[in-house]
């Protein structure tokens, strides 16, 4: 395949997985970029998903964990979260592909004829496809890393494995590098950590063409020289391409412990780059800062998916940042909104610094979830609302303080006499710059605001005191909408609206302001916070919460 013509050329890390799938690939592949930002490098990254859904939007996230927004707008697989939060990479819809969405392109292609007539295969159609994807990033930064998701031995993964390995032939060797993250156990009963699982994943990984450069090998513990030789004979790598990746308490520490284990070094030896020493100091302190809190914080999350925090993933990042910010440790309670519905909110919450009722869809705990809020909002408990916890607090405050006893929102309550969160039918959309219509009957998917709205505030409120500035731009997944008929009503009651679009049409932010820390916002703050850079809402969130310890 022809390469494009760019001035700069990107060196493609290609990361596989073998034994079995949560060894932590996307950490990996996070902690790589960071480690080579830490050298001056600039870098991208890219997730090839094997199966079949076009985009993660529409996956339950009990199976599939939390849906990442990007600022585009696009749909992703949450380790676009672990790319976004390790490094200064900006994600976008052509960082993330599905065996889906290149299916449906090449589909579509040769529903158009442009394969004219010719038989469409995998190889070299679909192959080809997948190659054009991880090319488009050639020439925009100096480390394109490319993880392929699910496990080696995988036949839906075979396509994205085929196309990694003609890539190093048309890349070469100093434009491409295969990283295999693998499993070495620790057996209890034998006393000893056992190569074969890894022997085996290589020699499967052989099978298809590819002979990893470096292996970096989980373990529960730190791999002798003896082993790291063994693993090296076997699997035809240098002993100093054996990486150890040693389960660690914290996730901020994996970028430390691999560089401690020569990962990068490595990698920029092998890929022909020559770097000043890197400044890993940021991290340093950061996992300082981690381990020795001077306070602590207790956080109550009420939500539906309490049962799996994989869906929660980048909003519990976010509250650690939070803590960061504070030098606090945030513990996390999780509540099932549906137990807070028959049971007195003060048992389940009592013992909380702080309520947080974040996003979600449909009616499930909905009640539960209101019953947070009044409790929070009677007993002057900071108190944060993001997406449908926002909705569900105007919700609260229509019922119970301006005297609308039958408000509700539309999407969980379609009669309802009171819409106060309802589907917006005509509106302007700044990002997309055309007027957008929507009703009950648009498309399920396509009615969703997705992605980066930007938002002004106003003066004297929360909002404004964390974000320092009367603009800000943050990312949208939602349907429904604060509707604007109830606006005079909700303020005259005292509801105060601190955040709106710039055509002060979309309310973004509501407030308490008689109460210790009282906000909801319309977006996902979650998505931009950072451990080097926490989320000014999350920020003071926890720091309202500090002040109100028990
Ligand atoms: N279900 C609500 C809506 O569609 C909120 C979505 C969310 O919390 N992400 O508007």
């Amino acid at each position: 395949m022809k390469k494009p013509n760019n001035t700069k050329r990107t060196k493609f890390i290609f990361i596989t997985g073998g034994v079995l799938s949560s060894l932590g690939k996307g950490l990996a592949a996070a902690s790589i970029g960071a480690l080579m930002e830490s050298r001056g490098l600039t870098v991208t990254f890219q997730k090839l998903d094997p199966y079949i859904n076009v985009d993660p939007g529409t996956m339950n996230p009990f199976q599939h964990g939390e849906v990442y927004v990007t600022d585009d707008g696009a749909e992703t697989d949450l380790d676009m979260g672990h790319y976004e939060r390790y490094t200064n990479a900006v994600m976008a819809q052509k960082n993330n592909y599905t065996s889906g969405r290149i299916y449906y392109s090449v589909i579509t292609k040769e529903r158009k004829g442009e394969y004219l007539g010719g038989t469409v295969q995998v190889i070299p159609h679909i192959t080809d496809e997948i190659k054009a994807a991880v090319l488009q990033l050639d020439g925009s930064v100096d480390i394109a890393i490319i993880e392929i998701g699910g496990t080696i031995g995988d036949i839906e993964g075979l396509p994205f494995v085929e196309a990694i390995r003609q890539l190093r032939s048309d890349l070469g060797r100093e434009y491409s590098l295969f990283i295999h993250l693998t499993l070495v156990p620790y057996i209890k009963t034998a006393g000893e950590v056992k190569t074969k699982p890894t022997q085996h994943s290589v020699k499967e990984l052989r099978a298809d063409g590819i002979q990893p450069d470096i292996l970096v090998c989980r373990t529960e513990v730190p791999l002798s020289d003896d082993l790291k030789s063994k693993i090296a004979l076997f699997c035809n790598v240098p002993k100093d391409a054996v990486i150890t990746a040693v389960d660690v308490d914290n996730i901020y520490k994996v970028p430390l412990h691999l560089h401690a284990e020569g990962l990068d070094s490595k990698i920029l030896e092998l890929l022909n780059v020559w770097t000043g020493q890197p400044n890993i100091t940021p991290w340093e302190k950061l996992v300082k800062n981690l381990q020795n809190p001077k306070h602590e914080v207790k956080i109550a999350i009420t939500g539906k998916y309490v049962d799996l925090t994989e869906s929660y993933k980048s909003l519990h990042e976010a509250l650690v940042h939070g803590g960061i910010a504070n030098h606090a440790k945030v513990s996390l309670k999780y509540i099932s909104a549906e137990d807070l519905e028959s049971r007195d909110p003060s048992e389940l919450l009592g013992d909380c610094d702080g309520i947080l009722v974040p996003g979600g869809f449909g009616k499930r705990g909905a009640e539960g979830k209101i019953r947070a809020i009044t409790y929070a909002r009677e007993e002057k408990i900071p108190f944060f609302g993001i997406c449908l916890g926002m909705q569900l607090a105007v919700v609260e405050y229509s019922r119970y303080v301006a005297n609308i006893p039958e408000a509700h929102s539309s999407e969980l309550n379609l009669t309802t006499p009171e819409p106060v969160i309802y589907l917006c039918k005509e509106w302007y959309d700044y990002r997309n710059e055309k007027i957008q219509v929507r009703d009950e009957s648009s498309e399920m998917g396509g009615t969703l605001r997705l992605g980066a709205y930007p938002c002004v505030l106003k003066e004297g409120t929360f909002a404004m005191k964390a974000y320092s500035q009367d603009e800000i731009s943050e990312r949208h997944r939602h349907r429904y909408e604060f509707n604007n008929d109830y606006r005079q009503q909700l303020e005259d009651a005292g509801l105060l609206i601190s955040g709106t679009s710039p055509d002060n049409n979309l309310v973004e932010i509501v407030e308490i302001a008689d109460h210790p820390w009282f906000l909801g916002c319309q977006f996902h703050p979650e998505f931009k916070s950072k451990p080097m850079n926490p989320h000014p809402l999350f920020r003071d969130f926890i720091k309202a919460a500090l002040n109100n310890k028990k």
